[in-house]
């Protein structure tokens, strides 16, 4: 496995597999994978998929400093490179792009950015300001650098695979999207970095999140469609558990992000909720 630091190196590595001679044409066939490091299982899944279709697979590893608000966990997120590397060696990364801050922001507060109007303030752009023009901004950078065919993103961030599927239609960026399932606990908790910081009695408390998705698929599968009544039912699951403080509680179309009345196939449930001082965010697509 390469450790590439620059852009400069990652977009050598792209062209040069791309048009790797003794491959037939279109062979190969880059896969991008970008993380903030700390890799879990989830990541790991992601990183599968890519192998499945994909002949060469990029991982990055950056704590995009533009994606975090001013009161947010930017310096103590947890940083863990020898075991990402160990990792990532194991699931077969070919490459592993980390860039200092300064590579991929080399102008500073000054640098350029990309936006995409309206989602980004919807869901989790509501309670954090400024987070999804530096998650786009962040894999546009990526996507730009790396070329890749495809790219691979967790549902567990849903908003985040809506917002990125517009800035690629409208870019006319010529990777894939693809999205992974969500990978969680034995117990129903979705993996996370930031799972990291609960405590133990938090860490019970964060059950509340899965506990409200899979009641609102069960309700769902017996066919109830009332928005309504289904925001209504996941209110009481949280209201069981107090010390969990509700950051939102949504039913979307996914590609929009907007509020739908009566949910369908396809409609998003997300939530976001306050562990201690730990936001977490859950979610499920509704079959
Ligand atoms: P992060 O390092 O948290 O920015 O996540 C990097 C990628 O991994 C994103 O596309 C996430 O959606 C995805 N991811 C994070 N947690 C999970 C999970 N539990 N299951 C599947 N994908 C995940």
């Amino acid at each position: 496995m390469k450790v590439l630091r620059t852009v400069a190196e990652l977009r050598r590595w792209s062209r040069a597999t791309r048009s790797a001679t003794g491959s037939a044409i279109g062979a190969n066939r880059i896969g991008l994978v970008p993380t903030m490091g700390a890799l879990h299982s989830g990541h790991a899944s992601l990183i599968r998929a890519a192998h499945e279709a994909c002949s060469h697979v990029a991982v990055s590893l950056f704590v995009n400093p533009t994606q975090f608000g001013p009161y947010e966990d930017y310096a103590r997120y947890p940083r863990s490179f020898e075991a990402d590397c160990a990792l990532a060696e194991f699931e077969g990364v070919d490459v592993l792009f980390a860039p200092a801050v300064e590579e991929l922001y080399p102008n500073g507060p000054e640098s350029t950015f990309a936006e995409v109007p309206g989602l980004s303030n919807r869901l989790d752009g509501a309670s954090r300001p400024g987070h999804f023009r530096g998650v786009a901004t962040v894999v546009a950078k990526l996507l730009i650098a790396a070329e890749p065919d495809l790219a691979f993103f967790g549902q567990k961030d849903a908003a985040q695979v809506a917002i990125l599927r517009r800035m690629v239609a409208d870019l006319r960026l010529a990777t894939g999207i693809v999205v992974c399932p969500i990978v969680r606990d034995a117990d129903g908790l979705a993996l996370s970095s930031r799972n990291a910081y609960l405590s133990p009695a938090e860490r019970a408390q964060a059950l509340t999140l899965s506990r409200a998705i899979r009641h609102v698929e069960s309700l769902a599968a017996q066919g109830e469609r009332s928005s309504e009544t289904l925001l209504a039912a996941a209110h009481e699951v949280f209201a069981a558990e107090p010390a969990v403080r509700i950051d939102f509680i949504a039913l979307v179309d996914w590609s929009t992000l907007l509020p739908v009345e009566t949910a369908a196939p396809g409609t998003l449930f997300a939530v976001a909720a306050y562990v201690g001082s730990t936001r977490l965010i859950d979610n499920t697509v509704l079959s």
